[in-house]
């Protein structure tokens, strides 16, 4: 109903039953009971439309706040529908305020504002309470209609109880909200205040419930968020009911983990995974088959021509599948070879070199199985040898047991503890614990392994040379090519500290160095640690004159560079060293600006400084080492028609680098036109050597403050991208942008709407988020991946599905619910860990 209609019932001992979405109420009036028809349009849900009674007219005509009163009154006095819903619930049950605030996600003074406001607050042994039979009623009347929400939002902000909102109460309310969510962005105050305008307390001290009503209704954005004003659902504010389920989830976590293995809808995942990784599977069943077939091999030749004991059998057998183990594990970390077979997009599908890190992990798992059997096989038979003790046989050289010089069972123990040395500390509390130079340097007893492996057995060296030879070359090369001035050696040109503990490094590019988006460094900075190497990857693009590392700090070695320069910085004693620091934790703008003008002197001293000045000036910077490019497989971006990026804090750096480069390939092809003065693109150079034709860019970060790493970069694309689609209004939007803020939680209770209703009208009055400045909204709380995904699959036929590429990088435990959606939807996936 849209028009105005003035309507009387009256009723004798009359009984209204008015049924709303999942409410019903039972209005019980003495006398009289007026009720006027709302002239609310949807998606308003007055109950009020829905009557249809005998109507008689009457001059007096309430007002909106009675009727709405009347209708909160109505659900206040309705015992029955209460509990008759909740016969699981004992009155006697409470909960305490902060608790009840905790699962409601909402400020503290929120909650018991409204408690206070239906009177379901009672002190119970000094503690504010409410009872769980009153959470039922609290839950009904947040879910009953719109007008009853606003009403209550009205007294929650009347604090006074005048029946007026003065503009003190309402920017007391949001001020206090705001402090409560610990959450502030250097426009929050003004993004109040543009919300305090749109109830003209630009023009007036205080509102009543009418205009303030009237407001609501005819602003769409606000109607719709105060709609969504409730609670989710009863069951979760109240204490969990322990399943059978979560019983076993609680008590056999691995059995339960088993079972859910087990159920069809896992099994699909299975197969879909098997079906995308066909040429990993083939990989592993060659592998496979190898190590089976010199099994046989070993134990038919053995056990019938040398009539040799079990034991030896085994120790012999796991021997030969040592040799091969050892030889492809070092083939496994041949970086070089890895960056040429990842460049070219046959080689790469058939050999698939994404996963030589957890091949090469796993390899060194079978070998020290392989070990442990070998020296236990070889320990027994030596007890059934009868010309020399146990003793002798495993401590000295008397026998003549092995190659060199009866050295076997001394290279053999030798062998033992190295290899127990480094499986011991590669394991993830040494490596992820903060002692990842233990790791580091415990792996380099890689050396005396292989060496002592050639002197132990007859045919190691024969499976070992070739790729022993083969890895030291490309050690020689690369480290050539760390120490030339041309590759490797640089200085650093200046430093930024960025918002939310991350330095960013602009360093010298050599002249010889080139990389692709999305490549990573390795870099030793002597002044902080002589002697280590730590990989970042490159957030620039290639198109750049100078690298850019963004390192968060994460242990020691980040710890020391971020203090190094911050100190630096605060004590003003960067003369020495001639680097310029920026901060833009304390004004990203400013060190924004500062930077680009400086970056663009540099600039010009490079096109006008012969090589050996550079050198000379290099003496004066701090010397960088950079070891590299190697390549990761945001590489294959440009294979995919469709790209979908998916970063997860620190973790965007890949794809910053990646969008640069794109922006740099948007810059290079406007022109304008010397006829009509428009900006024109020229195709050619536009993305004509590339697949790609759409970037989806997640960035899921825990702090919005984070977001200003790379603000410039995306606020830059967005304006090319604008004057692009300007130029070209039949083309569709290249990159979208998906941001997502976890540091505030999103749920669908109460607590998240004041918030909602700030940031929407901001958004609505200047255009721009209010998080980041950009064009793009950013989304609170984590993805919803199951509808993300969703969307992106219906986007695309299934035959088209193939050219679709998700890339991730970001943390492990985020990694696990993407690869899942991957194979959920069969998606191509890519990760890079950190
Ligand atoms: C390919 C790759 C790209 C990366 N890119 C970035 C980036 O762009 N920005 C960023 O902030 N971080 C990046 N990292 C992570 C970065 O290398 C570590 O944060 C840094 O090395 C930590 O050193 P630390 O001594 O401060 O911390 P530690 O406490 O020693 O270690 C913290 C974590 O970093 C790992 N780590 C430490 N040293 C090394 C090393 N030399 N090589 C490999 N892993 C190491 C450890 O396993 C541990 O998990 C990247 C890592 C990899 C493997």
């Amino acid at each position: 109903m849209s028009s105005e209609h003035e309507t009387t019932i009256t009723m004798e001992q009359s009984s209204l039953e008015i049924s709303t979405n999942d409410i019903h109420l039972n209005v019980q009036v003495d006398n009289q009971l007026r009720v006027m028809s709302n002239h609310v349009t949807s998606p308003s849900d007055s109950i009020f439309d829905e009557i249809n009674l005998p109507i008689s007219v009457d001059v007096s005509i309430p007002s909106r706040r009675e009727l709405i009163q009347v209708q909160l009154e109505a659900l206040l006095n309705n015992p029955e529908q209460s509990s008759s819903s909740s016969s699981y619930i004992h009155e006697a049950n409470i909960i305490s305020l902060e608790n009840l605030s905790k699962k409601l996600n909402t400020p503290h003074f929120i909650v018991e504002r409204i408690l206070n406001i239906l009177g379901f607050l009672s002190l119970n042994e000094d503690v504010l309470s409410i009872s769980q039979y009153n959470v039922i009623r609290l839950t009904q009347i947040l879910n009953s209609t719109t007008d009853v929400r606003i009403l209550l939002f009205f007294m929650i902000l009347d604090i006074n109880n005048d029946n007026h909102i003065s503009k003190i109460e309402m920017n007391d309310f949001f001020k206090l909200y705001f402090q409560n969510l610990s959450f502030n962005t250097h426009n929050l105050e003004e993004a109040i205040e543009t919300f305090l305008k749109r109830f003209h307390f630009d023009t007036q001290n205080e509102i009543n419930f009418e205009e303030f009503y009237s407001i609501i209704i005819e602003d769409e954005t606000i109607l719709r968020i105060f709609s969504l004003f409730s609670i989710r659902s009863t069951r979760s504010l109240l204490p969990e009911i322990k399943s059978h389920e979560n019983f076993i989830h609680q008590y056999f976590p691995r059995f339960y983990s088993y079972i859910a293995l087990l159920n069809v809808h896992q099994m699909t995942l299975v197969y879909n995974y098997l079906q995308d990784n066909i040429p990993q599977i083939i990989l592993f069943i060659i592998y496979f088959l190898i190590n089976l077939a010199l099994s046989l091999y070993v134990i038919i030749f053995r056990s019938t021509i040398l009539k040799n004991n079990v034991c030896i059998i085994f120790a012999r057998v796991c021997g030969m599948l040592l040799n091969l183990n050892c030889s492809l594990i070092l083939i496994l970390t041949l970086k070089q070879t890895i960056l040429i077979i990842r460049s070219k997009r046959f080689l790469r599908y058939w050999i698939p070199v994404d996963i030589h890190i957890d091949f090469h992990k796993f390899i060194g798992r079978f070998i020290s199985i392989l070990a442990i059997i070998h020296t236990i096989a070889h320990m027994i038979n030596f007890g059934y040898v009868q010309e020399y003790s146990w003793s002798i046989l495993m401590f000295t050289t008397t026998p003549h047991i092995g190659w060199v010089g009866g050295f076997a069972t001394l290279s053999g123990i030798i062998l033992s503890i190295v290899l127990a040395i480094i499986i011991i500390f590669s394991m993830n509390w040494v490596r992820r614990k903060g002692y990842f130079q233990i790791f580091y340097w415990s792996h380099r007893f890689y050396l005396i392994f292989f060496v002592f492996l050639i002197i132990h057995a007859e045919n190691s060296w024969k499976w070992i040379i070739g790729p022993f030879i083969w890895f030291s070359l490309e050690k020689i090369y690369s480290n050539i090519k760390r120490y030339s001035t041309h590759t490797g050696r640089t200085y650093l040109n200046c430093v930024t500290i960025e918002q939310s503990n991350v330095i960013s490094l602009n360093i010298h590019k050599p002249k010889n160095f080139i990389f692709k988006p999305g490549d990573y460094i390795k870099i030793n900075m002597p002044q902080i640690a002589p002697y280590e190497f730590h990989p970042f990857t490159i957030s620039n693009a290639p198109e750049d004159n100078s690298l850019r590392l963004h390192i968060q700090i994460n242990g020691n070695w980040t710890k020391k560079v971020y203090e190094r320069y911050k100190n630096m910085s605060d004590n003003d004693d960067i003369s020495e060293t001639h680097i310029r620091i920026y901060r833009a934790d304390l004004n990203p703008k400013r060190a924004c600006i500062e930077e680009r003008s400086y970056e663009n002197t540099i600039e010009n001293e490079i096109n006008t400084t012969t090589m050996n000045d550079l050198n000379n000036l290099s003496l004066k910077k701090e010397i960088i080492i950079i070891d590299g490019p190697y390549s990761s497989c945001a590489r294959y971006i440009f294979d995919c028609e469709h790209a979908i990026l998916i970063a997860g804090g620190i973790g965007v750096t890949p794809y910053a680098s990646i969008l640069s480069s794109l922006m740099a390939q948007f810059r290079a092809s406007r022109m304008n036109c010397s006829h009509c003065q428009n900006t024109i693109h020229s195709k050619k150079i536009l993305l004509d050597n590339y697949r790609l034709r759409k970037v989806d860019f997640i960035w899921i970060s825990r702090d919005h403050k984070s977001f200003e790493w790379f603000f410039k970069l995306l606020y830059e694309f967005e304006k090319e991208q604008d004057i692009y689609l300007k130029s070209h209004p039949t083309e569709k939007r290249f990159l979208t942008v998906h941001l997502y803020l976890t540091e505030l939680k999103i749920d669908k209770n109460i607590g998240h709407h004041p918030l909602q209703l700030i940031t929407e009208v901001w958004t609505q009055v200047t255009g721009h988020d209010i998080f980041t400045g950009l064009k793009s909204k950013t989304h609170i709380g984590r993805p919803e991946w199951d509808k993300v995904f969703n969307q992106f699959y219906l986007e695309h036929n299934s035959s088209m599905i193939n050219n679709v590429g998700i890339f991730f990088c970001g943390p492990t435990t985020m990694n696990k619910t993407i690869q899942t959606m991957c194979n959920r939807y069969r998606f191509n996936f890519y990760k890079e860990n950190f």
